[in-house]
């Protein structure tokens, strides 16, 4: 029988929102997961599964059952002539890339860090930057699904096609992903290259800086013209890195997080740490070349509060300006440095914030100098006005304010989303709190 603990309390990976699940369950098998499901509807209990618990919101939050899906892990399946593979949807990125590798396989994209698990970036809507490529969920060929009777789906283009293509951004509302099949590519080498520029240049060249790079992104630093461009392409260098300790950890980490931290009582000094931090750091040209995942991923240092909503492509250069402008016109509100740029393909999943359009994904992040929350609420309402305004649609793993409203404007879809999740979870099993201000 499957064993379940008390007292147990959860923390996303930010430490900015947690909770105290009833009971919580790191599950082996199927089986075991049944179990639990089982429990929760003699009991009328409430169950929220948790993969990595990366997500900077209170998604995956619940004071009813937690599963945790870390025991779930495994390779299951390698079909290398289709070039997919079938996972535990708990497995880890950082543990899939090395098994991929075995056998010469690889994502052809990924989020900043791997520490992630298969089940919980799909159902987030995780991307990176790419305009050919499409956010992490459209990787997937196929996925098993676990729903609140008990009953398992196998979901996939010819099978459950409509749970599927709701499924694959799913919210953690439509039951347990047990397991998630993914088309991968043959292992791949990036080279990066990063060279500063302007915030004009780069605007006003956004098709030929996309056409340039097949993964293009870039930082804004706010408070100031100055941009890092940062371009990612296939290479058959041998790797090469351009990392320092003294410039990555001792200025760009320690140095700045004292100087952040100064600066939660000395607001005004803000734009002058983004504008000598570029300086100090960004002004140089830097290149380095990895296997792919490397390169993808870096290592985030700091804890931090984000927004990351994605709005039509075409509405880039409107939507930075803005944003610019309302920072030059409110002197006391301050951003910290950066504002990250990404593109990604449209595509049809039913809640992908990317959902039939090309997207620019724009983030902006607040940091949390030695843990201590410095205000910015003015700063991310006006960017929330600009993105509703220009049509932008929420990150759903990170913190938001929208509600069902929102939602119904935002996506064509969102009503066959609601249907599906209303008929496979009718009793509210998989719903938290925030689940409730999406649908209720
Ligand atoms: C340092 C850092 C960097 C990041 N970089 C990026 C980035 O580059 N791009 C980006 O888009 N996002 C990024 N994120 C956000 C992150 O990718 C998402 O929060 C992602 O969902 C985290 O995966 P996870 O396994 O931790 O999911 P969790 O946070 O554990 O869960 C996410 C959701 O999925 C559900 N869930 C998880 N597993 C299952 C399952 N097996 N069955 C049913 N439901 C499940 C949970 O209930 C929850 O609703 C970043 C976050 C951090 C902290």
């Amino acid at each position: 029988q499957v064993h379940g603990y008390k007292g147990v309390k959860f923390q996303n990976w930010a430490r900015t929102y947690g909770c105290c699940p009833e009971m919580y369950y790191q599950p082996t098998s199927v089986e075991e997961v049944r179990e639990v499901l089982a429990l929760a509807r003699q009991q009328n209990k409430r169950v929220k599964v948790v993969g990595g618990g990366h997500s900077p919101s209170d998604i995956a939050c619940t004071d009813g059952f937690m599963i945790h899906m870390g025991k779930m892990n495994r390779l299951l399946q390698v079909d290398t002539e289709k070039k997919q593979v079938t996972v535990e949807a708990g497995i880890l990125l950082a543990d899939l890339h090395p098994q991929l590798g075995e056998h010469g396989l690889a994502l052809s994209n990924l989020g900043a860090v791997s520490d992630v698990t298969a089940g919980g970036v799909i159902g987030s809507g995780t991307h990176n930057t790419g305009i050919k490529h499409g956010i992490l969920a459209t990787q997937v060929v196929a996925l098993t699904l676990l729903t609140a009777d008990g009953t398992i789906l196998e979901c996939s283009e010819s099978s459950n096609a409509e749970v599927f293509q709701a499924a694959r951004v799913h919210l953690g509302c439509l039951g347990v992903i047990l397991t998630v099949t993914l088309q991968c590519v043959p292992q791949f080498h990036l080279q990066e290259i990063t060279f500063p520029s302007t915030l004009d240049e780069v605007l006003d060249n956004l098709d030929s800086h996309l056409k340039k790079s097949e993964y293009f992104r870039f930082l804004w630093f706010p408070h100031s013209e100055n941009v890092s461009v940062i371009y990612q392409d296939h290479t058959n260098k041998p790797p090469s890195s351009s990392a320092n300790w003294f410039w990555d950890y001792a200025i760009g980490f320690y140095l700045l997080e004292f100087l952040l931290w100064i600066s939660s009582f000395l607001p005004g000094l803000v734009g002058w740490i983004n504008r000598f931090f570029f300086w100090l750091l960004f002004t140089r040209k830097r290149e380095s070349s990895n296997l792919s995942h490397e390169i993808f991923t870096y290592e985030c240092r700091f804890k931090q509060h984000v927004q990351d909503w994605a709005i039509p492509r075409e509405k880039t250069k409107e939507a930075l300006l803005e944003l610019k402008a309302v920072l030059e016109t409110h002197p006391k509100m301050v951003a910290h440095f950066p504002v990250e740029v990404r593109f990604t393909r449209g595509d049809d999943i039913l809640l992908s914030p990317c959902f039939q359009r090309d997207s620019c994904y724009m983030n902006i992040i607040m940091y949390r100098p030695y843990g201590k929350d410095v205000p910015r609420l003015d700063y991310w309402l006006a960017y929330e006005t600009i993105m509703k305004k220009v049509g932008g649609r929420p990150h759903w793993a990170k913190a938001h304010n929208c509600t069902r409203k929102d939602f119904e404007k935002m996506y064509p879809a969102f009503s066959k989303f609601c249907a599906i999740r209303e008929k496979l979870d009718p009793t509210g099993m998989f719903l938290n709190a925030y689940l409730e201000k999406v649908f209720y």
